[in-house]
């Protein structure tokens, strides 16, 4: 069956609106994606027919809901083909299952002179808690360089590994640059030096099939409203080795098997890695959105994609004075730019007032701005229900801002 938007429009209420009088053109997907009903009425369910506390009770609601959540789990492992069911871990986020490995790692394996590989390109997400860690440990951060055209130094990679690497953690899809990093070539590098591989899925597990088994990678991560769930969910998965050798990040209920005032001992993963309540309804409602993207399939919604991303650079070059930043062969959905030298914030504000929703300014990515030497651009990135049509919109709006700064 051809992939038709327009149907698939109409599974998104939100998009139905107008702003300022103009149809919604939304196209900061790679900062928040809508919800289709589908992920709305679970979540709504799930709040008004069984909400009840996972996995600790013996009541009806509780075991209903814990089957659920259960599932969710089931549902995330086949998606991104994971071996085990227990190397999915619930979090909050993609910058959270961060946070959780850079602490956990940090406290098992690293020491002062100690060396962390990340990329240039990457989201402060996969920087900060690197960082951190390495201002702990008194590590060392080190940084993959990227070509002009947004492209990673993939021969530097190997240079920048010694003895004291202890970790590569780098993003799959730029979120500014559109960037997709030749994975299946970096993990082999680093294993062949024996250093782990975390791979920051943020941006490519709503756009690309996964699998984790054939990637080899040793952590991923990700987002639940980036794919068309629901906010405040995100996994992370680890193979199997690393959980059970790694510390807990978070102390609290669930993740223990005996506490006394003297010593605790942990529970088996994923609990041990899932302390308190976790937010089992947004879990629910991401495998909801699993759901979604599944019926309409991942190679239908990339072919979909990528036909915008062709289409949209060719009518945005057309324009004339627009400087495109990421060019790389192998592109996802996303389009940053700079019109002429204008400022673009007032350009996105000028957009906004024609019902065009694009993204600003740094795109919590300081250092690679700093690379291209800009403080900011204009990003407009695609998702699954966008058109042609609204890229013509979109072009419209860059037009109008030419003119009024003419
Ligand atoms: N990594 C990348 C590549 C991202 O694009 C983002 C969000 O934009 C993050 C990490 C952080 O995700 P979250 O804010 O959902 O934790």
């Amino acid at each position: 069956m051809s992939y038709n938007v327009y149907k698939v429009r109409e599974d998104f209420p939100i998009l139905k609106q107008t702003v300022y009088g103009h149809p919604l053109v939304y196209l900061d997907n790679a900062a928040t994606t809508q919800k289709p009903q589908h992920v709305i009425d679970t979540v709504n369910k799930c709040m008004s027919a069984s909400n009840s506390s996972i996995h600790r009770g013996v009541h009806y609601l509780s075991e209903i809901i814990t089957e659920e959540y259960e599932n969710t789990r089931k549902k995330v492992q086949e998606f991104i083909h994971a071996r085990h069911l227990h190397e999915i871990v619930f979090t909050s986020g993609t910058t959270s299952s961060v946070n959780g490995i850079a602490f956990s790692f940090g406290e098992r394996y690293i020491g002062p002179g100690d060396e962390i590989i990340i990329s240039a390109m990457e989201h402060h997400a996969n920087i900060v808690p690197w960082q951190m860690m390495c201002q702990r440990k008194n590590a060392v951060l080190k940084v993959i360089p990227i070509t002009d055209e947004g492209e990673l130094v993939i021969e530097d990679i190997g240079k920048l590994i010694t003895r004291k690497t202890r970790l590569l953690s780098i993003t799959h899809i730029s979120n500014v640059l559109g960037t997709i990093n030749p994975v299946e070539k970096i993990i082999p590098i680093a294993h062949r030096h024996n250093v782990p591989v975390l791979i920051d899925a943020a941006q490519s597990v709503q756009h690309i099939p996964i699998d984790v088994e054939k990637m080899d990678c040793d952590f991923l991560v990700f987002s639940g409203h980036k794919m068309y769930g629901p906010t405040g969910i995100g996994v992370l998965y680890a193979k199997e080795r690393w959980l059970e050798e790694l510390p807990p990040f978070q102390g609290g209920g669930e993740m223990i098997d005996i506490v006394t005032f003297e010593k605790t001992t942990y529970n088996q993963p994923p609990l041990k890695f899932e302390a308190g309540t976790t937010n089992f309804i947004g879990a629910i409602g991401l495998g909801a959105a699993i759901d979604y993207i599944s019926s309409l399939g991942l190679d239908g919604i990339g072919k979909h994609e990528h036909e915008l991303l062709e289409y949209a650079t060719g009518k945005i070059s057309e324009l004339g004075e627009i400087k495109i930043y990421g060019t790389s062969k192998k592109k996802s959905a996303v389009i940053s730019f700079l019109i002429g030298n204008i400022h673009q914030l007032d350009a996105g504000m000028i957009m906004d007032k024609m019902g065009v929703a694009v993204r600003t300014g740094t795109h919590c990515a300081q250092p690679l701005m700093r690379r291209f030497g800009i403080e900011g651009n204009i990003r407009a990135s695609f998702g699954l229900y966008n058109t042609r049509e609204e890229i013509d919109v979109l072009c419209t709006a860059i037009q109008k801002v030419k003119e009024m700064f003419r």
